[in-house]
């Protein structure tokens, strides 16, 4: 009896609602080291980060046989197994492109077995019915809808989010926010959080035929460039045509550099059919000049007149319980963030 963690279980249901098109089950060790080295699966498709399962031991683990897959004791499904090895602490450095152990990325997987075992997967129907991601998007909107835009988030929305969603809503008929609800670093801003201020931004100013939230529940690498890829290729398979790739897309600290993940994505896009489009946009900010939020792309002020809106700033006056600058967040939200209470705003 095999039993899996969350976020495996969260994994077979992606393999099997199409999220993680086209891989239908998880990756052999041939494949994890493709995709680790060379970002591409054996059927050499573009995929940026591994998914496989990971198992406290290779007891009863027979290669060629079927094994019943449960999670918190129940039964969810089954795998094929076609292979069990080893991850190693180099193949984690080439996905998070560090070394440091202190990278929350590496933490997180150092804290998984490094013993995995990959095949096909079934999941059982009741498991993922009606939580079904592809194509959900199409059944959303209007048949006029014929491009739709998704956003990546896991923050609650602040003024530089508004203008690259606007500018999107200017190039896309439609706006799929889409935030990561999974597993994310201690410090973060709670799903709870990032709901509730987007639902005053749909109830106050977003046109409702254009714009569609959804959170989508899965865990946060802090890969950078290679999951803002990965983020895209999830968006495509949801139903979106574009992805928008701003500011140091799923980095931390200072591992990436700020437009990494852009040049990946023009580079990809070069040479591959990734099936979808990128909008790439520059770090907006707010001009004292100017008087309004803009970029280096459309300001002159960039070295004079520039506010940062900072995400850290944003987060330290919500911990000490302050309306940030009006500048960077709108009042609104604020106050509907901080009205959740302190110890429902971040993740302890
Ligand atoms: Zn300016």
């Amino acid at each position: 009896m095999l039993q899996i963690t969350h976020e495996n279980f969260l994994d077979l249901k992606y393999f099997a609602s199409g999220v993680f098109h086209p891989l239908q089950g998880f990756m052999n060790y041939e494949e994890y080291k493709k995709v680790v080295y060379e970002m591409q699966l054996l059927n050499c498709e573009i995929w940026t980060l591994p998914i496989t399962l990971e198992v406290s031991d290779f007891k009863d683990i027979n290669i060629g046989q079927k094994q019943d897959l449960y999670y918190q004791n129940k039964l969810v499904g089954n795998i094929l197994i076609e292979d069990k090895f080893y991850v190693k602490d180099e193949e984690l450095y080439e996905i998070f492109q560090t070394k440091d152990e202190k990278h929350p990325g590496i933490i997180k997987e150092k804290r998984r077995s490094s013993l995995r075992i990959g095949g096909k997967i079934e999941l059982r129907e009741e498991f993922y019915k009606g939580s079904l991601y592809k194509n959900i998007l199409k059944d959303i909107f209007h048949p006029d809808i014929k491009t739709i835009v998704g956003f990546q988030t896991r923050n609650p929305i602040h003024r530089a989010h508004e203008h690259l969603q606007r500018i999107a809503l200017e190039i896309c008929d439609a706006l799929f926010i889409n935030p990561l609800t999974g597993w994310k670093k201690q410090g973060d801003f709670t799903e709870e959080a990032v709901m509730s201020a987007y639902k005053i931004m749909f109830n106050e100013f977003y046109p409702k035929e254009r714009v569609y939230i959804q959170g989508l529940q899965t865990a946060m690498r802090y890969a950078g460039p290679k999951e803002a890829i990965f983020h895209a290729l999830l968006r495509r398979n949801m139903g979106c045509t574009h992805f928008i790739i701003g500011r140091d897309h799923a980095g931390v600290g200072n591992y990436y550099g700020i437009y990494e993940a852009q040049n990946l994505a023009r580079e990809l896009s070069k040479y591959y059919n990734l099936g979808i489009d990128f909008l790439l946009l520059k770090e907006p900010y707010y001009c004292t000049k100017c008087q309004k939020i803009v970029s280096e792309k459309n300001c002159a002020h960039y070295n004079q007149h520039r506010i940062a809106i900072s995400g850290t700033q944003i987060r330290k006056d919500l911990n000490e319980g302050k309306i940030p600058s009006k500048i960077m967040m709108r009042p609104e939200i604020s106050a509907g963030i901080l009205a959740l209470g302190k110890e429902n705003i971040f993740i302890n």
